[in-house]
């Protein structure tokens, strides 16, 4: 199965803590990195005063189920110090399910594609850059999800 994971940090050397999980990630059992976005910069989503983010997203293929993939995924983030806070608080890394497959997923610990895809632009323009003409299930064309979010605030580096 091809999945699409996005990484955030924006705590203790952020650029570092993305490469670590994407180690963590490929040197996981039935998992296999396959393709890696540049990486962005972005202003937190709450206009809360934290520093900026550092994103990346990455193409896996897999043959884990999507749930044991979301638990891999949270193992790498206790493993990388990340303490549960408030939502949207600052984290040492974020790791989220953005797509699985063509599936659609909605039980209570996982959605697919992820709720907020649609919404932010650190998700959006890495994945257009693996696919360009990516067609999201339940969404539609990747290239019309970012041409509705009107300003994008994001940096590429
Ligand atoms: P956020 O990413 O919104 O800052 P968390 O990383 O703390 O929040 O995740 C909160 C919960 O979101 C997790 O416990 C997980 O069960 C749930 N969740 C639902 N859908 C997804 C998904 N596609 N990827 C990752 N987590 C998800
Ligand atoms: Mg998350």
């Amino acid at each position: 199965m091809l999945a699409y994971i996005g990484l955030g940090s924006n705590l203790n050397q952020p650029k570092q803590q993305i490469k670590q999980a994407l180690i963590a990630l490929n040197s996981a059992k039935d998992i296999e990195v396959v393709g890696l976005s540049s990486l962005y910069q972005s202003k937190p989503i709450d206009g809360s005063k934290q520093p900026d983010y550092i994103n990346v997203v990455c193409q896996i293929n897999t043959h884990l189920t999507a749930l044991e993939l979301l638990y891999v995924c949270q193992n790498i983030e206790t493993q990388q110090g990340r303490v549960r806070e408030k939502k949207w608080g600052a984290r040492t890394i974020d790791l989220d399910i953005i797509l699985y497959g063509v599936q659609v997923i909605a039980s209570k610990k996982l959605v697919i594609p992820h709720p907020q895809m649609m919404n932010r632009a650190f998700v959006l323009v890495p994945l257009a850059e693996l696919e360009a003409d990516l067609k999201v299930p339940v969404l539609g064309p990747i290239q019309d999800l970012i041409a509705k979010l009107g300003d994008i605030e994001l940096r590429k580096i």
